[in-house]
């Protein structure tokens, strides 16, 4: 690199600063890696050079914090140890698996990923950065840990670890979300990225925004990088990273039907454009604005669903559960109801003996519905 550096066109003056900024940055990395030496997490993929392995834990990540995505790592990889295992399953049994973590389509796309991986490379992980961004739901992110991870090729990575890590370092106010902010902040990286050794490097930074430079409050006295941070510098350390969206919400209203006749109850399937595509639920009731049960029982799609139950006894589990999606929050409440006989309507759904409901892949709202239901049956 630095020979690279003499064959440029500029003045002598020039170069010798480029050659100062780059000893700089390599200093950084330099902290960087004797830092993440001492002070690093022990990781069971950070065991593993398998790509396999590498790639799981990486989208498992994407969706949960380390402490709780350990567990998801550990039974995914135990089901699916190899991609020619998560190829052949089918994909009900692979969001089965994913169940809890959200954002199914990741592992539609870990599933179809696969598939490709069995027809397109014999079932050989690719080694390459263009073949692996090629696999869906795979991005510049995944691919760049992937092959540095693994194979310590030079691509730097950019998650929000390293957003934060970088624009509090250099004090860059460019919004991280915007398409100026991405281009800057990548060549950032890959600036103060050591290339000899990528894989430790990119692993270390990630490491350092999540356990030094966290969000909130860091502690930034104890930081082997106070020195050179420009942020802590100016006292300013909150200011970074700027975003320049924030992302809109939208709420919706859910009422959610448990309903038993006899120890059997009902599901259904949820379809295409829309959360959880494929995942199974109670007969549900989405109402445009917060209703109570006396509204509820109003609608059309209520009385459609009971008409001919007989004698109902109606309660609720629980009510207003706020769950937050990226772009929804979801409002939503629990009605057991017993009924006194089948009623039409619930021919279009599932029929499912209580105790099978185990089976079905369904959405965290309702696996936590779930939980709280057999803590009360064995308590
Ligand atoms: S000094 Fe504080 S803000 Fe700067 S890198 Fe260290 S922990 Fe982050």
């Amino acid at each position: 690199m630095f020979a690279l550096i003499n064959e440029l066109r500029v003045s002598k003056l020039q170069k010798q600063d480029i050659l100062t900024q780059m000893e700089n940055e390599l200093e950084v990395s330099h902290i960087l890696l004797a830092w993440y030496k001492t002070n690093k997490r022990m990781l069971p993929w950070r065991e593993s050079s398998d790509p396999y392995i590498i790639w799981i834990s990486e989208i498992i990540l994407q969706q949960t914090r380390v402490a709780q995505g350990m567990d998801y790592f550990y039974r995914f990889t135990e089901r699916f140890p190899d991609v020619a295992s998560l190829a052949a399953a089918e994909e009900d049994e692979v969001l089965k698996y994913w169940q809890g973590l959200g954002y199914y389509s990741r592992a539609r796309n870990l599933h179809a990923a696969a598939k490709s991986i069995m027809d397109r490379f014999g079932g050989v992980f690719p080694g390459e950065y263009k073949e692996i961004l090629s696999l869906k739901g795979i991005g510049e992110y995944t691919a760049a840990a992937i092959v540095s991870f693994v194979w310590n090729k030079p691509y730097p990575v950019v998650d929000g670890n390293v957003y934060r890590v970088l624009s509090r370092l250099y004090a860059v106010d460019t919004p991280i979300d915007s398409t100026q902010g991405k281009k800057q902040f990548a060549e950032l990286a890959a600036l103060v990225m050591n290339p000899k050794y990528a894989g430790t490097h990119n692993q270390a930074v990630m490491e350092f925004g999540a356990l030094q430079c966290v969000p909130q409050n860091p502690d930034c006295e104890v930081c082997p990088l106070k020195e050179r941070c420009m942020a802590y510098a100016s006292g300013n350390v909150q200011a970074f990273p700027v975003k320049q969206n924030k992302t809109k919400t939208r709420p919706r209203y859910f009422h959610y039907l448990y309903i038993i006749y006899k120890r059997q109850t009902w599901l259904s399937r949820r379809g295409k454009k829309d959360i959880w595509e494929g995942l199974y639920e109670f007969p549900l009731i989405e109402t445009a604005e917060p209703m109570d049960f006396a509204g509820l029982q109003q609608t059309e799609a209520y009385r459609k669903l009971f008409d001919g139950a007989g004698r109902m006894n109606v309660s609720v589990d629980m009510s207003e559960v706020k769950h937050v999606l990226s772009h929804q929050v979801l409002y939503t409440t629990f009605y057991r109801v017993e009924i006194e006989k089948v009623t039409d309507a619930l021919n279009s759904y599932l029929a499912v003996p209580y105790e099978d409901i185990e089976r079905y892949a369904v959405p965290r709202l309702v696996h936590i519905y779930l939980e709280k239901l057999n803590g009360n049956l064995s308590e």
